[in-house]
């Protein structure tokens, strides 16, 4: 067994150098949900994206390089979920010093943005207007994440970390179910834009599942980011370029939508940031689980969930005692989520208050094991937790995106990365930046267009430079500083759901990973019906919850995990989905299942 491991590592060490990723031909490389071994692990939703992160991995860079390498490759092979045009936090684990750092690589509004920014006459705008519009574009921060995180943390440069998802733009992919779904799905708004369709709907279709997509002006953007640094977008013609095309939108000529064109200038760009932020830090059962800061409510939601949970031992609950604690502590959380949560630039938020055991405890208070809540619940008060006592109107879960796309890295060393990116809706704004090859984000449309309960103070409003507040939660759990799991996912505010559901399965219901992230999901945010896929409609669990008092709504699917976790050996194993977005893409350095 070890002269295999040895045989293999020396024959990984004797051809990656002869494989320049150029040279592969463009088939699909295998889409696995489990992979188990040595030297490193990726998961991501993209055996491509995957495999350019093992590369990596494998020619010696440590998981930040792996990472951005990986992020970037998505920005080609799930363009409409992710890329330069967008934002996301980015989790790491210093093996070394064993601390958890973020960075927030989330979109600010421009700077002549108000609390009106999505009002007109008195009314919001329709919604789906303000997803296609220059006015929902956020200044994107996932170039200067990357720089940031590879500045600090990396061992490659930009140049190098970028350049094999270059080669993949130029050389071209095969087109699988999931990304001619995506442009069948938003083909009628792709073809409102010159840009977009050129991109996207070249002869008038989307392009056909097999056929293989190259995207030229994509790789030219790169290569311009890697020579020149980011801040050809920041300062340079690159930015120039995704200005004008927010100012005036590429609307095509005789379309009759209604694209309303935004106020982004190059001054906003220059003066974007990604700050590094304390991550959220809550103690479950031994285990310390470090997630997303404000302006994210993921790292605050899940914890406070989690704590409330804590309050009895989820591993000897029945199922139906499990799934009921799961809904109702998801329930109150987003209550709290809902009333404290925003940009903590623009306004108090009590995120340690929202995380003490104390807090939580008052809220498990409200749960009883016979009898599901009725929502809108109320919120509490962190900053003084009353047990069973609720503050003010409940405030709704506004409407969030489903399409992101998340990233699970680990390295030889012990690095950890879970890095959620995101471009907002499928498809972002739909505006594909001419001449260059990627689409904007409408991150903006996660501001409450007017306050969400009226006379109840609401956080997330919109104004000058400030973060819209995110549901993304990628999230790193360690047991006495040492690596135990790093997973996260796409899906709005389902992602603080779904990752509570996979946490809570693999640490205290003993599932397997792959298990945890493969069984059925409900999501309950507050709201009068949980929503729930089909597979865990079927159940006989959700049966007997209904006779406690749950409602369903169906849903398709919810969430797209990716994770990796230490093995008491010191093996990695990397897990992701097994068949929603058609599967993931779990790859290992070295495989020694
Ligand atoms: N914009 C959402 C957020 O930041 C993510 C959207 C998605 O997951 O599709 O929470």
């Amino acid at each position: 067994m070890l002269r295999s491991t040895v045989a293999s590592v020396l024959a990984s060490l004797l051809i990656a150098p002869l494989l320049p990723a150029t040279a592969q031909a463009a088939t699909e490389a295998p889409r696995v949900p489990e992979a188990v071994g040595a030297g490193g692990v990726v998961s991501s939703v993209d055996p491509d994206a995957s495999q350019i992160g093992i590369d990596v991995l494998r020619r010696g860079g440590n998981a930040v390089d792996a990472a951005v390498a990986v992020a970037a490759a998505l920005g080609v092979t799930d363009p409409f979920s992710a890329g330069i045009g967008g934002g996301g936090f980015f989790v790491h684990y210093d093996a070394h010093t064993k601390k958890v750092s973020t960075l927030d690589g989330r979109e600010t509004a421009p700077a002549s943005a108000d609390e009106n920014l999505f009002v007109e006459n008195g009314s919001p705008i329709p919604f789906p207007e303000a997803v296609t519009s220059g006015l929902s574009v956020g200044v994107p921060g996932t170039p200067r994440t990357w720089q940031r995180a590879l500045q600090r943390w990396g061992t490659w440069s930009l140049d190098k970390t970028v350049r094999p998802a270059e080669d993949l733009a130029r050389r071209g992919f095969t087109v699988d179910a999931t990304f001619n779904r995506q442009v069948t799905d938003n083909a009628a708004r792709f073809a409102d834009f010159t840009s977009t369709r050129a991109l996207y709907l070249p002869d008038g279709t989307p392009p056909a599942i097999g056929s293989t997509f190259r995207n030229p002006d994509l790789a030219d953007t790169y290569r311009e980011l890697r020579e020149d640094g980011v801040n050809a977008l920041y300062r340079g013609d690159v930015g120039r370029d995704v200005v004008q095309a927010v100012r005036q939108p590429p609307v095509a000529p005789g379309v009759t939508r209604n694209v309303r064109p935004g106020d982004m200038t190059m001054s906003d760009l220059g003066g974007y940031n990604a700050p590094l932020r304390e991550p959220t830090r809550t103690r479950y059962r031994d285990l310390d689980v470090f997630s997303m800061a404000p302006p994210s409510s993921g790292g605050t939601t899940v914890g406070e969930a989690l704590n409330i949970l804590e309050t009895t031992d989820l591993s000897k609950e029945t199922q139906v005692q499990y799934l009921h604690r799961f809904l109702e502590a998801s329930r109150l959380s987003f209550a709290d989520r809902n009333r404290w949560v925003g940009d903590p630039t623009f306004s108090d938020v009590p995120t340690q208050e929202l995380l003490s055991q104390r807090f939580a405890d008052s809220r498990a208070c409200l749960i009883s094991p016979t009898q599901a809540m009725t929502s809108p619940v109320a919120p509490g008060d962190p900053r003084n937790p009353v047990p069973c006592a609720t503050v003010g109107a409940p405030a709704a879960t506004p409407y969030e995106g489903t399409d992101t796309t998340h990233l699970t890295v680990a390295d030889r060393w012990g690095n950890m990365v879970a890095y959620t990116l995101t471009i907002e809706q499928e498809g972002g704004s739909g505006i594909v930046v001419p001449g260059r090859g990627f689409l904007l984000n409408n991150e903006l449309t996660d501001f409450s267009f007017t306050p969400v309960t009226p006379g109840v103070p609401d956080p997330n409003l919109p104004d000058a430079g400030k973060r819209p507040r995110s549901s993304m939660s990628p999230t790193i759990v360690l047991h006495h500083g040492k690596p135990v799991l790093a997973l996260g996912s796409p899906g709005g505010a389902s992602i603080i759901t779904t990752v509570l559901q996979v946490l809570t399965q693999r640490l205290d219901r003993g599932l397997r990973l792959v298990d945890a992230i493969a069984a059925p999901r409900a999501s309950q945010r507050n709201g009068t019906n949980t929503q729930a896929e089909v597979a865990f409609l079927g159940t006989a669990e959700a049966e007997a919850l209904r006779g406690l008092g749950h409602t369903f709504a169906s849903t398709n699917e919810i969430g797209a995990v990716t994770a990796v976790e230490r093995l008491p050996d010191g093996r990695w194993r990397a897990a992701a989905e097994t068949s929603r977005r058609g599967g993931g893409a779990a790859r290992v350095v070295w495989s020694s299942p």
